[in-house]
């Protein structure tokens, strides 16, 4: 019991290859077709109770839609009530248990999902989020065990930061939860950050309410089990899938609502921001309010950079995971002179990727999420095809009928601020502004007025103070700003994570940052040698 624990030396998961004779990939080919074979019937899961509440919605494989791979029950407003008490019943003794227990919930979580239960969450993210083996693992595996090793060692950093004393008296501080619940929002795109949201508030000795997108249910659902599975008491994460709308009203208008951990689309934070707001008066506290949101993420060339990198850059950037990445590069800025040795093989490396089921392993690219998106992006894709101001370079090609595939697309705009340079698309689309070389300063001016995001974005150059003075002069239009590389891929622990303007709070996932929004200090002083005498020695003498 006394003791001042260390925790493991965080270290980035090694990212396992998947190659041909691999023992991951044959327990990775297993799990698929097992997956791939049977429909689960996913509850929700509050107080550590299985809930089904009978009102179910299909999940599917978005690269073959007829394919059901489970079957989700939807919380009503019962059941979001039930969940905040849930988590509220659990929040005294979890946020005064010692630290060191907490974090080692989440430690064994990572070692849970580093070995036995690698394949698993790769293969449900695989199949549900269509997502490649490469893309799931450094999704699923190694964010989700990057996150907890590393946010242990944050969270001893952070209980560690003690004020100084003077003669007679003790300062302290104590890093106290949040008082009421948190509100744990997920996107669909990463299956890390829906471990996140919840996981990170919980390790500081939080509870929630956790409401994951409705389109990676299945590996969502995985994550929860994962909790529970590691020793995590009932009711401190409550997984509570419904209608968006709907779970939201229930839970921000709770005076016990402490805090959002968010993260998803800007239009919806913002909806999210009004509704608290229009609540402030009904809540017992302040609340904590961390959303990470979109991105119009650039890649900027100078005439000076290596148009090979560049290359490498646009294709893995704008068409890994079908370019549904907040940080996947969607515009580019190319000079004349780079864009006469690029145009030829950048097309034709576009026109050679692979599209298809992801348990063809020689797919790089997949599906998009849904029909909504599918919509959504073939009507850009339409416009441009239609529009005087842009041109359709390389793919275009929409295909529903087994999956919602759309082809990687290069778009050229003759105009800098054509829509498709300003818009999230959200899809494997980019568009390319050509500019004449010595217009260079201009650029600048566009990459960072264009759009009313400042995610991610990359400079290409080989010039020195080129690279100085563009880094300067960018220094609000990226919350991940790149050097002579692609704008994705963020490592927990290397690239801390987040973007401002649109973009969201920059609360940094993956570092220390990020844990001190889910605590509130309170400072003890205690006096030795507490005074007797009001009086003071000036006041001896007249
Ligand atoms: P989304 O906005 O559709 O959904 C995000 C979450 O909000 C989901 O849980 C969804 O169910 C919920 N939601 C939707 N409508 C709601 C409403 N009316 N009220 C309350 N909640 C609601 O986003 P998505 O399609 O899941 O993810 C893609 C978006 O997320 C993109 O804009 C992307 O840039 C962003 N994103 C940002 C980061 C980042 O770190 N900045 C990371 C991943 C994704």
């Amino acid at each position: 019991m006394n003791g001042i624990p260390a925790t493991p030396a965080p270290l980035n998961e090694p990212i396992l290859s998947y190659a041909p004779g691999s023992p991951e990939r044959e327990q990775l080919k297993a799990e698929l077709e097992a997956q791939a074979s049977r429909v689960v019937d996913i509850p929700l899961v509050i107080g550590g109770e299985e809930v089904r509440t009978g009102n179910t919605i299909d999940v599917v494989m978005p690269h073959d839609h007829g394919h059901v791979l489970a079957r989700a029950h939807l919380a009503g407003p019962d059941e979001v009530r039930r969940a905040i008490d849930a988590a509220n019943g659990a929040h005294r003794e979890w946020s005064t248990m010692r630290w060191d227990d907490r974090v080692a919930v989440f430690l064994r979580v990572a070692d849970l999902a580093a070995g036995p239960r690698r394949a698993r969450l790769n293969a449900a993210t695989m199949l549900n989020q269509s997502k490649n083996p490469f893309q799931a693992e450094i999704d699923a595996a190694c964010e989700i065990i990057d996150f907890f090793r590393f946010g242990a060692h944050f969270a001893e950093r952070i209980y560690s930061i003690q004020p100084r004393s003077d003669k007679d008296t003790w300062n302290r501080a104590e890093y106290r939860a949040l008082e009421g619940f948190i509100y744990a929002v997920s996107p669909f795109n990463f299956t890390a950050i829906g471990a996140n949201l919840p996981g990170t508030p919980a390790m500081m000795g939080n509870t929630s309410v956790w409401k994951p997108s409705l389109a990676a249910l299945l590996s969502n659902y995985y994550v929860m089990q994962l909790f529970d599975e590691a020793g995590l008491p009932p009711g401190v994460i409550n997984f509570v899938p419904g209608d968006p709308a709907s779970v939201t009203e229930v839970v921000l208008s709770d005076p016990t609502f402490a805090g959002i951990h968010y993260t998803g689309s800007t239009r919806v934070f913002r909806s999210l921001w009004k509704s608290i707001g229009q609540n402030i008066e009904t809540y017992r506290a302040y609340p904590r309010i961390v959303g990470e949101t979109g991105g119009k993420d650039f890649i900027a060339v100078h005439p000076s950079a290596d148009a090979a990198a560049v290359k490498t850059a646009i294709v893995r950037g704008a068409f890994e995971y079908q370019g549904q990445k907040c940080s996947a590069a969607s515009r580019a800025y190319i000079p004349e002179s780079i864009w006469a040795e690029l145009e030829a093989p950048l097309i034709e490396e576009t026109a050679s990727l692979t599209m298809g089921d992801v348990r063809d392993f020689t797919n790089l690219v997949n599906a998009v999420i849904h029909r909504e998106s599918f919509d959504k992006i073939k009507g850009y894709i339409d416009a441009a095809r239609a529009s005087d101001d842009a041109e359709i370079l390389v793919g275009g090609e929409c295909d529903d009928s087994v999956g919602y595939f759309i082809r990687p697309t290069i778009i050229r705009a003759k105009s800098p601020r054509y829509v498709t340079m300003c818009d999230e698309i959200f899809g494997p689309v980019i568009t390319i502004y050509v500019y004449p070389d010595g217009e260079w300063e201009d650029v600048l001016d566009l990459v960072d007025s264009t759009s009313e995001y400042a995610l991610t974005g990359a400079i290409f150059a080989k010039d020195r103070r080129v690279i100085r003075a563009a880094t300067d002069r960018l220094d609000q239009a990226a919350g991940n700003f790149y050097i002579n590389d692609k704008p994705t891929g963020a490592v927990v622990g290397q690239q801390p994570f987040g973007g401002g303007r649109g973009s969201g709070t920059n609360d940094k996932a993956g570092s220390m940052f990020n844990l001190l929004r889910w605590v509130s200090a309170r400072s003890i002083k205690e006096n030795f040698v507490p005074p007797t005498d009001y009086r003071y020695p000036f006041m001896d003498a007249p």
